[in-house]
C-alpha cells in the first residue's frame, strides 16, 4: 500500500465510517484506530474493526454560538457518545430538539454534511448521531 493510500485510510475512512481497530488478543476495540493494544503490547494482534454505530449519550452540551461556517444550524448539541463496543466519540447530534438530548439516550450514527467548502468545491462529511426512537 502506498503512503498516500495509507494516509487516506487513516484520516478519511474513520471519519466516514467509524472504522477503528480491534485487538484480537483481548477483544478490546479502539476508536480512533490504534496500531497497538496498551494491554497486550507485543502480543497485540490488531485488525480493522467496523463499529455498529449504536451507542448512548454519556454527556452533552448545547452550542449556542456557532463557529464560522456553522451559523446555519445553531444552536446544536455536541455529545460524548459511548459506543456499544466501549469507546467514546464526540459528535454532533442532529434531527432532534436541543433540549430533548439527555444522558443515557440511545443514539445511532448517521451521515450529514458539515461544511460545503466552495473555494475547494469539497463537501466534508462526518459521523453524526440521531436519537433512536423505536
Ligand atoms: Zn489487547
Amino acid at each position: 500500500m502506498s503512503e498516500g493510500i495509507a494516509l487516506h485510510w487513516r484520516l478519511i475512512q474513520p471519519r466516514y465510517n467509524l472504522i477503528g481497530t480491534e485487538c484480537k488478543t483481548c477483544g478490546k476495540k479502539f476508536f480512533p484506530p490504534r496500531n497497538i493494544c496498551p494491554d497486550c503490547r507485543r502480543k497485540s494482534e490488531i485488525a480493522q474493526y467496523q463499529f455498529c454505530g449504536r451507542g448512548e449519550v454519556y454527556s452533552h452540551t448545547i452550542i449556542r454560538a456557532a463557529p464560522t461556517g456553522h451559523e446555519y444550524q445553531k444552536p446544536y448539541v455536541i455529545a460524548i457518545i459511548q459506543l456499544e463496543e466501549g469507546p467514546f466519540v464526540t459528535a454532533q447530534m442532529v434531527d432532534c430538539d436541543v433540549n430533548e438530548v439527555e444522558i443515557g439516550m440511545p443514539v445511532k450514527q448517521c451521515f450529514r454534511k458539515i461544511i460545503a467548502d466552495s473555494a475547494e468545491g469539497i463537501i466534508r462529511y462526518a459521523y453524526k448521531f440521531i436519537p433512536v426512537k423505536d
